[in-house]
């Protein structure tokens, strides 16, 4: 009843172009900007035209492989925008399930799935830690425990940062909790793949906290940027 209210007082829209209806209309779903994971940078999960990736050649990475789901552009951009930053948390499910098609090969791998914790500055800002939130939904999805070894020190906002920057930042901030032991092989997630800094240094976590090996599954990969 109260639902039916709200829904007829806020009606849910499209997350990728505001149509009233659900939470991602039929013509959005048929022009995500997905990544055949076939083609793309087994290292950092960009689409790749060439045997060469242009996104993560000549940087190190603690993490094997990565897959990403999606180019960030609309509308999938705007769904990981209003997932993060509008805190609209219907949208885990749909993001964590993109995320999924991406896996396969890789299902009967992973021990657990473990999101990429947000700062305690954004967890207070958003009201939700949004990087457990989807690893919650994907490891209900693929039927993978998922676990939150690791904690985010307080840091600076990574957008306004330069690539190294990036990097020096995100390995100083991701650490485990004190005395946690995480198992051999962890699928490590999140929204966003930029330079990967931040996802190089949650693998670091993990590997110091009795991780084998950790690969990456991201929701969009932002390409060509700094
Ligand atoms: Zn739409
Ligand atoms: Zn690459």
């Amino acid at each position: 009843m109260l639902e039916a209210l709200a829904e007829l007082l806020f009606p849910t829209r499209c997350a990728g172009c505001d149509l009233p209806g659900g939470l991602l209309c039929a013509a959005c779903a048929e022009r995500l900007p997905l990544i055949d994971p076939a083609t793309a940078c087994p290292r950092c999960g960009a689409p790749t035209v060439s045997a060469c990736c242009v996104e993560c050649a000549d940087v190190p990475f603690t993490f094997t492989a990565a897959r990403c789901a999606g180019v960030l552009e609309p509308p999938l951009s705007r769904m990981v925008a209003l997932h993060k930053d509008a805190g609209e948390r219907r949208l885990a499910p749909a993001l964590a399930s993109l995320a999924l098609d991406v896996l396969s090969g890789w299902l009967e791998w992973p021990d657990a799935v473990c999101g990429v914790p947000a700062s305690p500055a954004a967890v207070l800002h958003r009201g939700f830690d949004h990087g457990a939130s989807l690893a919650a939904s994907l490891g209900g999805l693929a039927g993978i425990p998922a676990i939150e070894p690791l904690r985010c020190r307080p840091r600076l906002d990574q957008r306004a940062l330069t690539r190294e920057q990036r990097r020096a930042n995100a390995a100083r901030s991701i650490v485990p909790h004190a005395g946690v032991h995480v198992p051999a092989r962890v699928l490590l997630l999140d929204d966003v793949f930029t330079t990967g800094a931040t996802l190089d240094a949650a693998a670091s976590a993990l590997l110091s906290a009795g991780a084998v090996e950790v690969r990456v599954v991201a929701v969009a990969r932002a390409c060509g940027g700094g």
